[in-house]
């Protein structure tokens, strides 16, 4: 089967080596007979509504956001229908803040956001930076990664997390929530990046391209994880020691 992917901005939000997430869904695609096809989708370029299983979005500093999200705001409506038709989508940090309402930055500019999540994001004074480690008691797992923001992202009442906070700041610092999660549409402070180091969330990504795909939910054969299983472990150890420290 052939997965394809959706990459938006690839030329713009990268930090933290985020397309490596690209990488290990290519993998773990293979290892299942599947294929990916990385459409890279940029400024002025058409949202192929329909065409695409699984949308990805990577992180940025406030200069990179500033030169996208006017643009993504006009792929709106189409990233809202595809999103409606089952499509699924990845959102790291700086892209995962313009899915809200709004992201102002520590200058007090306002971006649009595309507000396909029920939040907004303002940045503060001080960066959250460190080792992470959440609880995802939707699928009882724990997902570990790095985070470095300025934003505090507020969620709306009954917006659901992507993950409790066992170490790390989160959304904000306060709220013990980290990221978003509606659906098939998954967003986080999480780089590293974010996949290598957790296998589960790799394939539940996969898993819903591949039902957008196919039309049917999918259940992947599992796979010997155990470089990403040890890699997860010592970001975990990590985390617990120095997480959510300034
Ligand atoms: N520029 C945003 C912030 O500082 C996002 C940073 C990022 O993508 N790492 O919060």
């Amino acid at each position: 089967m052939i997965v394809t992917i959706g990459h938006l901005y690839s030329d713009y939000l990268n930090i933290y080596a985020d397309r490596g997430n690209i990488a290990v869904l290519r993998a773990r695609a293979r290892a299942r007979g599947h294929e990916l096809d990385v459409r890279a989708i940029s400024v002025r370029e058409r949202v192929p509504v329909g065409e695409v299983d699984l949308f990805y979005i990577g992180g940025g500093q406030d200069r990179e956001q500033a030169l996208v999200a006017l643009d993504l705001a006009t792929k709106a409506a189409a990233l809202g229908e595809a999103v409606g038709g089952g499509a699924a989508f990845l959102a790291v940090c700086g892209g995962y803040q313009l899915l809200g309402r709004f992201y102002r930055d520590r200058a007090g500019v306002e971006l649009p956001g595309i507000g396909l999540l029920p939040l907004h994001t303002i940045a503060g004074e001080r960066r959250m930076i460190g080792d992470v480690l959440l609880a995802c008691d939707w699928a009882g797992e724990t997902l570990a990664g790095f985070e470095n923001h300025a934003g505090r992202t507020y969620l709306d009442e009954g917006a659901e997390p992507l993950g409790r906070v066992l170490a790390g700041f989160g959304n904000d610092g306060e709220s013990g929530d980290e990221g978003c999660h509606a659906g098939r549409v998954y967003a986080t402070y999480l780089h590293g990046p974010l996949l290598p180091r957790n296998g589960w969330f790799a394939d539940r990504l996969l898993a819903d391209a591949l039902a957008h795909a196919t039309g049917e939910e999918q259940e992947l054969e599992p796979l010997a994880d155990d470089l990403e299983a040890e890699a997860h472990a010592v970001a975990a150890e990590r985390a617990r020691r120095r997480g959510g420290r300034y």
